[in-house]
């Protein structure tokens, strides 16, 4: 059986021609960046051209890029780096309630160290409200931290607005932009961030690296201390293989951005269409246009998410409830929750997410099996009899 992969958002495969870019590095061009001999400087050479390639796909200059293991790392060093760094200035930090858990937990750390932490609410879409942040800022505010785009319902948020409101307060803009750059067109000045979280195996490079940017002139406490590395602020010998790879990733996607998310658009309005349409009592969860080109996540009335994903999965399809970290835990998922999505109807969502691999006819294919599965769930569910 072939298999249908649509999980996308959880992660994605390399793309071999990023594998092929990496391979020498392991191997012949294995030197290290930090020595003088031409072995090494070839590496660092080859580091830094990545680094354009990555600055370049989100229009940032070079210098403005710090490469670290990924996109949780790259959270916790912005919130952290300026919590730290600016104590003199004030102790309260903003952010929203669907963030993904690298931030959550982020500042739930923060607020045991005596910070203070707003979490904003989002509406049924899953937006959060700019007023929200003028309301809630204040002169002793740090940091302001909303995702760019959410991972479970893929809602984008109106950044542009909430980045202004937070200048004119005199406080630094934090997104976690892992579900948008490479897929969506990103530009740190358009949107006015200061800090932006990114991380390759979500742009078909590899696991374990991603970078984080820093706009130039941003008070930022170091993140790893020993060697001069990454200008101080992450210690630690390079991950050459991994930078090399995020670099070829972020020239691959630059290039295919534009027509992949025009492609994906058609291929997941055609997904959600059939979904509603030939299933009752399902609904969309997320923006009906506001939405990443690749996120389709339904709820689905009277079953559990969970049995459908084992059902699909007998098919050969690939899908998830919600994140990857909640799964395995029957908890509704606490974006959905936010959105104001019924506990019963938030354990029946469906995420599924799609990429450079998927093509219309594997959509078609979930649609020819997913009603099928509904129907037999349903036809046992006791959620469905107690209905009265
Ligand atoms: C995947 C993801 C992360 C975590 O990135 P890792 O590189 O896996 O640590 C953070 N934020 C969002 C929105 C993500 O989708």
């Amino acid at each position: 059986m072939r298999r249908i992969y649509l999980d996308y958002a959880a992660t994605t495969p390399t793309h071999p021609d990023v594998v092929a870019a990496m391979l020498p590095y392991f191997t012949e061009n294995f030197g290290n960046p930090s020595t003088i001999y031409s072995y090494g400087q070839e590496a660092r050479g080859a580091v830094e051209e990545a680094r354009t390639s990555v600055a370049a796909l989100i229009g940032a200059a070079d210098e403005e890029i710090c490469f670290t293991s990924g996109g949780t790392e790259s959270d916790n060093y912005a919130l952290c780096g300026v919590a730290f760094a600016n104590e003199d200035r004030g102790n309260h930090i903003i952010t929203s309630v669907i963030e993904h858990h690298a931030v959550l937990e982020t500042c739930k750390f923060l607020e045991t160290r005596g910070f203070g932490v707003t979490y904003l609410p989002v509406d049924k879409y899953g937006l959060v409200d700019p007023d929200d942040v003028r309301k809630a800022i204040t002169p002793r505010t740090l940091i302001v931290s909303v995702m760019h785009a959410n991972n479970e319902v893929g809602t984008i948020q109106p950044l542009e607005e909430i980045s202004k409101i937070t200048h004119e307060a005199g406080a630094y803009f934090h997104t976690d932009a892992v579900q948008t750059v490479g897929h969506i067109p990103v530009d740190v000045d358009k949107l006015g961030v200061d800090l932006l979280s990114m991380s390759a195996h979500k742009l078909y490079g590899p696991k374990g690296i991603g970078a984080l940017y820093i706009r130039k002139g941003t008070r930022l406490a170091s993140f790893l201390h020993g060697g001069e590395q990454e200008k101080g602020r992450r210690a630690g010998t390079e991950n050459v293989p991994g930078i090399i790879g995020l670099g070829k990733a972020a020239e691959i996607t630059r290039a295919e951005l534009e027509c992949e998310a025009l492609r994906l658009t058609g291929i997941r309005n055609k997904l959600i269409s059939g979904i509603l349409e030939s299933i009752d009592n399902t609904s969309l969860n997320g923006h009906p246009d506001r939405r990443l080109p690749n996120n389709v996540n339904v709820s689905i009335n009277f079953v559990e998410g969970e049995s459908i994903l084992l059902n699909l999965d007998l098919e050969g399809i690939c899908a998830s409830t919600g994140s990857a970290c909640s799964s395995g835990s029957l908890e509704a998922s606490h974006v959905l929750l936010a959105t104001g999505c019924p506990p019963p109807l938030a354990r029946g969502s469906l995420r599924f997410t799609m990429g450079r691999g998927t093509t219309e006819q594997e959509v078609d294919r979930v649609l020819a099996v997913l009603p099928g599965i509904v129907a037999r769930l349903r036809a046992m569910s006791p959620l469905l009899k107690n209905r009265g």
